[in-house]
């Protein structure tokens, strides 16, 4: 059962786990995941690298008493259980004892390695009674660590109720798009010039079990989701070029181009100009139809060079591409030179603010100006007055949107929402659009 000295295996772990759980004695659960250990295999090989984890693992059962368990849960995962009367405190002190016993310097692996670690901590019964509960609790608090980058922490208060609201919108997305209640309302936009329709926006909106409407804003932590934010894009994407088809096909409004949102997790996935483009072909709508809203991070973190050919091919195809809350992100002017863009969208922050602070005018001209430079289309969003909207117009704006020309809307025909079921899920929240 044991690995090297102390070191026990996960089933043996689970076995002690339950057994301590049974007893009345408080423990104190620390699971540790050593940071990026794929890059330390990498360069040193597996076998070398699997050395270094049966070293860490002697190095962190060394630093329990007799009563404390060690074991090694799944590849450079760890697991430390010590009875303790106080063992919030005892947590903790572990930590920090195997945040230091991974500093130290790894012997024999030609070259220093020194290592971080990610740890979840959680004490017995605080944070959870039964050993399962226990464990899924050290687990969670290991993977927002993790996300935090690093560290070691309890999954308590801000951070508890932060990973349940998560859970909450991952969970009221992932519903909405298996039980197909994703909706699609588009927002005109208009040229400021002379006031001609110039397409419209696409916004997601989802129809909860009773009917009652919900935006971004109510499950804003679910785009954050890779995942879940692909997914919802899919379906947004896939209603959006139905609704194409059908304006297009002299049944409903004239939408015009349609601008569509798409998360930086969708265009991380595969070949994402491909799939649109075979999407497009199949529904029989043509790319010039099409706009994408891409915030500018993408651009500036993940701007790979397969990312900028997939642009380029879309845009060569006729779609166009537009940097989406321009103004808020960390684009600099030289990403605008080099990007494969149409235009720029202004963060709608600027244009609310226009008539209260002075200093947004300024700002707004010289992106204006920088765009027309640069030959990028201009758009302004949030405008919600006829003054802001002559404001814009003098300001150099091409185009605008706006509750002041129109709210997000359902296209005129009936899209048969789902009837209330009587068994209510939990009601996403409501939107005032
Ligand atoms: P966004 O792309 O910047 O969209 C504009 C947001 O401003 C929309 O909020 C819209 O309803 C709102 N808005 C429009 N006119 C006005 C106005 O005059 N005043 C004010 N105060 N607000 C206005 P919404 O629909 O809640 O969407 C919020 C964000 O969610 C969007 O910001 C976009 O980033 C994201 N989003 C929307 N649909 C999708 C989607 O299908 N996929 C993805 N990944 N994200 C989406
Ligand atoms: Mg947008
Ligand atoms: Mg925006």
């Amino acid at each position: 059962e044991q690995i090297g000295r102390a070191l026990h295996a996960v089933t043996h772990f689970r076995g002690q786990l339950r057994e301590a759980c049974a007893g009345a004695e408080p423990l104190a659960l620390v699971l540790i995941d050593i940071a990026d250990f794929g890059a330390v295999n990498h360069r040193l090989g597996a076998d070398r690298a699997d050395a270094i984890l049966q070293e860490i693992g002697g190095r962190l059962a060394a630093l329990l008493p007799g009563a404390g368990v060690a074991a090694r849960l799944v590849g450079d995962e760890f697991a430390l259980l010590l009875p303790a009367s106080d063992p919030d405190a005892a947590a903790r002190r572990l930590a920090a004892a195997a945040a230091a016993a991974l500093d130290l310097p790894l012997a024999g692996v030609g070259g220093t390695v020194r290592l971080r670690a990610a740890m979840g901590l959680a004490a017995f019964p605080e944070d959870g009674r039964a050993p399962e509960a226990l464990f899924a609790r050290a687990k969670a608090a290991l993977s927002e660590v993790k996300r935090a980058g690093g560290g070691a922490d309890f999954l308590r208060g801000a951070m508890l109720a932060r990973v349940d609201a998560r859970r909450r919108a991952i969970g009221c997305v992932r519903d909405a798009v298996q039980e197909d209640r994703i909706r699609v309302w588009y927002q005109p936009k208009l040229r400021l010039a002379d006031g001609a329709p110039d397409g419209h926006e696409a916004l997601v909106r989802i129809f909860d079990r009773a009917g009652q409407v919900s935006g971004p804003g109510d499950w804003a932590e679910a785009l954050d989701d890779p995942e879940c934010a692909a997914l919802l894009d899919a379906a947004v994407l896939r209603r959006v070029l139905a609704d194409l088809r059908r304006a297009g096909s002299g049944t409903g409004t004239v939408l015009g181009r349609v601008a569509v949102n798409v998360s930086e997790h969708s265009l991380r996935r595969g070949d994402f100009a491909t799939h649109l483009l075979r999407a497009l072909a199949r529904a029989g709508v043509a790319p010039a139809q099409l706009e994408l809203e891409i915030v500018e991070t993408v651009l500036v973190d993940q701007r790979t060079p397969e990312l900028v050919a997939g642009f380029a091919r879309l845009r060569a195809a006729g779609l166009r591409i537009t940097l989406d809350d321009f103004g808020t992100g960390f684009a600099s002017l030289s990403h605008l030179r080099d990007l494969p863009i149409d235009g720029l969208k202004i963060e709608k922050s600027f244009v609310l603010g226009l008539q209260a602070d002075a200093r947004n005018a300024p700002i707004l001209r010289a992106i204006v100006m920088l765009a027309q430079a640069l030959g990028l289309h201009t758009v302004a969003e949030g405008v919600e007055s006829a003054e802001v909207a002559d404001l814009l117009r003098e300001l150099g704006f091409e185009a605008a949107q706006g509750y002041h020309f129109g709210r997000p809307q359902p296209l005129p025909e009936p899209q048969p929402v789902p009837q209330p079921e009587p068994a209510a899920a939990a009601p996403c929240q409501s939107v005032s659009d």
